[in-house]
């Protein structure tokens, strides 16, 4: 008889991962299925980045790194961070990882002890708050409602401090709501942080390139510098350089904080994959034309989609300002009755409704921690954006 271990029976499974696999599920059984669950662009890997990790593999960089990366990674985060935040970060306090998704689990598992509380905000990206509990600690949720923009006020944000407060875990663009923070938002924020000493932040920065926004997206780092000794910043290339499978991220901040995930990552992975990381090096220093030119094609997309669903009946959204999800509000929605004669009570009958009728997938907002909304992604093709929405609207129509 096999127990796990308390930390994972405390957990979900990730529920994005769980769409994803429902959704090759019905596809092997032979349904066409219209995704729009998907978390990660749909292009391919950049050719100039596939062949740095082949020049790489050729010329026998085959083996382990250092914990914290090969000197030319560790090159290209450092210029890559200067470039977008102005702060210069020393080599001892990078920390690289598979995957801006390991740094941030890693983060947690070295800094929280039990009873530490970390401030998550709804709707969060699905797998914050069971990161936190994984690592004993206390994820306290505030809700971050439709009439605040999806975004953290000072206000909510003093209000959720308490001494036991470790970490504020903010996200920006945000998945799932593609809201960004300006930098009047980020200063007031800050305001209250600097208030608060024993307060560590995590700006989890894995879609800053995807801004639909004039000019740069800003960092609470760039904004409130005083803050930079006591936040770690996440990034990594799976996003804007359409790398997900290379499995590598990276995280800046304090060398205590680094210091902590890099004894972890000694113990736990040695170094991700010393080709991931040349390739990653390569994406971060290379031509950006790819990134320019995909942030096109998700603005279109994302344009078409909004106009669509803002014209179906009981639903509604705002557009997003950064990221590839579109988080539809449908309060309209709830309490009508199917064709069959069920009731949609909440937003995952009506996840489920779509996929049995219309042979949509999307996410249910209740998974991300408010509802009743969904996530629509809109990193696939302008096509089946199109036939999403289509289908949605229809099977929406049916609904008395
Ligand atoms: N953070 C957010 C908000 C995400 O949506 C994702 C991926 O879905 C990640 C982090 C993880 O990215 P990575 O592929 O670098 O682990």
């Amino acid at each position: 008889h096999y127990e796990p271990a308390a930390r994972v029976t405390r957990i979900k499974a990730s529920a994005s991962v769980a769409a994803a696999a429902r959704v090759r599920e019905l596809r092997a059984d032979g349904q066409e299925i219209i995704d729009l669950t998907v978390g990660e662009p749909d292009f391919d890997t950049p050719d100039h980045i596939k062949q740095a990790a082949v020049a790489a593999m050729d010329a026998g960089k085959t083996k382990y790194t250092s914990v914290n990366g090969t000197p030319e990674l560790q090159a290209a985060i450092i210029e890559r961070l200067a470039r977008h935040t102005g702060i210069r970060y020393r080599t001892s306090q990078l920390t690289i990882g598979g995957g801006a998704k390991q740094i941030i689990y890693t983060a947690l598992m070295a800094s929280l002890n039990r009873g530490d509380e970390v401030i998550v905000l709804a709707p969060y990206w699905v797998s914050y708050p069971d990161m936190v509990l994984a690592n004993d600690g206390t994820p306290v949720i505030v809700e971050c409602g439709e009439d605040v923009g999806f975004k953290l006020t000072a206000a909510a944000l003093e209000e959720a401090i308490t001494p036991q407060t470790k970490w504020l875990i903010l996200n920006s663009p945000s998945n799932p709501t593609g809201a960004v923070y300006d930098a009047d938002e980020l200063k007031s924020l800050g305001e209250v942080l600097i208030r608060h000493s024993h307060v560590h932040v995590l700006t989890d920065e894995i879609y800053d390139e995807i801004y639909f926004g004039e000019g740069r997206l800003r960092s609470l780092v760039t904004v409130v510098p005083e803050l930079a000794d006591r936040t770690l910043l996440v990034n990594g290339v799976s996003k804007s350089y359409a790398m997900t499978g290379w499995r590598l991220g990276y995280g800046a901040g304090p060398e205590p904080v680094v210091a902590s995930i890099n004894k972890l990552q000694s113990q736990i992975s040695s170094c991700p994959s010393s080709i991931s990381q040349a390739a990653a090096a390569a994406a971060l220093t290379g031509d950006q034309t790819f990134v320019e030119d995909s942030v096109k094609i998700y603005r279109e997309r994302r344009d078409v989609a909004v106009e669509g669903l803002n014209r179906v009946p009981g639903l509604s959204c705002v557009s997003a300002a950064g990221a590839f999800y579109l988080w539809v509000n449908c309060t309209g929605v709830i309490g009508k009755t199917t064709p069959d004669g069920a009731t949609i009570v909440n937003d995952q009958d009506l996840v489920l409704y779509l996929l049995e009728s219309a042979s949509v997938a999307v996410i249910q907002g209740s998974a991300y921690g408010l509802a009743p909304y969904f996530r629509m992604s809109f990193a696939t093709s302008l096509e089946t954006v199109q036939a999403g929405v289509t289908a949605i609207g229809d099977a929406l129509a049916a609904l008395r």
